[in-house]
């Protein structure tokens, strides 16, 4: 009875329609699994007669039907295999990303890496409700990242370099933006169509689109659900050590400031000053790190 409360402590249980059963929800930060840590959960499975396991939108592994009076045996074998159970009550649930550098030919930045350093440091921390992270390595937004509580996008903003453009045209048919036009054999761009993702810096064969080091926009107060609602911009900055002290200051504020009862982006312009917040921001970083939106 005493390891049964502490399963259900973790955060991971979600009781069934049939209260007879439950599901298990695992925490993977970006769905990242080994082949180890998947064979464990097929055969855990297999042992318990479970035909199925699912795939969540939060990239982590749901184990359905797991008989109640069976949970604290079933979660023991998880946690023993190398697992971890978590991420479905008021606390910071899975965090989501897309593949980024390790192997996305478009992305900006590593996305892994980040969601892997922020569920380091906030795994399992109790929140005033469930606090969503998603990263996408670029504007593509493959994980929808500004449709959750805070939302992190890699940005490459291109440079036009001093040199001999020849006019070939290739960055014009890689962006999809229409953000730059030959005129007169050399380009022009337009900064105000342009989603900084990148793709011309990477098509000129002649080096002459560069870009700073990638930059990390960060949003806040996004959700899906019955009510969508697109994140707002809340500081745009330049190193990774940068984004995790915005988490952190992020986290530190919905911590001190948010209430218990109501979800917490209801609470922007309430309990929450967000314009407040995002002024002060910059005062809590590095100098020089944030970008210019
Ligand atoms: S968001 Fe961009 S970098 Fe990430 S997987 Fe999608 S296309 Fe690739
Ligand atoms: S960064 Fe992307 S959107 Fe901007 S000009 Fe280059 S290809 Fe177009
Ligand atoms: S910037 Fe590069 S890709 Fe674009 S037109 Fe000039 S030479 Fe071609």
């Amino acid at each position: 009875m005493k390891t049964k409360s502490r399963i259900y402590e973790m955060g991971g249980v979600i009781t069934e329609a049939d209260g007879d059963y439950c599901t298990l929800r695992l925490r993977l930060p970006a769905g990242i699994v080994t082949p180890d840590q998947l064979i464990a959960v097929g055969q855990i499975a297999q042992k318990y007669n479970i035909d199925n396991v699912h795939l969540t939108t939060r990239q982590t592994i749901e184990i359905p039907h797991i008989k109640v009076i069976q949970l604290e045996e079933v979660s023991r074998e998880l946690l023993a295999s190398g697992h971890d159970i978590g991420a479905e009550r008021a606390e910071v649930v899975n965090i989501t990303a897309c593949p980024g550098t390790d192997r996305c030919k478009l992305a900006n930045i590593d996305s892994l890496r980040l969601a892997k350093e922020i569920d380091k440091r906030y795994f399992r921390k109790d929140m005033p409700g469930k606090m969503r992270i998603a990263i996408s390595a670029c504007p593509n937004a493959c994980t929808s990242e500004t449709l959750n509580e805070i939302g992190i996008t890699g940005l490459r903003n291109p440079i036009r370099e001093n040199g001999t453009c020849t006019g070939c045209g290739t960055c014009v048919q890689f962006c999809r933006e229409n953000a730059i036009e030959v005129r007169d054999g050399r380009i022009v761009m337009d900064k105000k169509l342009c989603l900084e993702c990148g793709t011309c810096v990477r098509s000129c064969l002649y080096g002459l689109l560069q870009s700073e080091t990638a930059a990390y926009r960060i949003t806040f107060g996004g959700r899906r659900g019955r009510h969508p609602k697109v994140g707002m911009h809340l500081i745009t900055v330049n190193s990774e050590e940068a984004v995790l002290l915005v988490v952190d200051a992020i986290i530190d504020w919905i911590y001190r400031f948010a209430r218990l009862d109501v979800p917490i982006v209801s609470q922007i312009g309430k309990d929450l000053n967000f314009e407040e917040f995002k002024a002060n921001l910059p005062k809590k970083l590095p100098p020089g790190s944030v970008v210019a939106a």
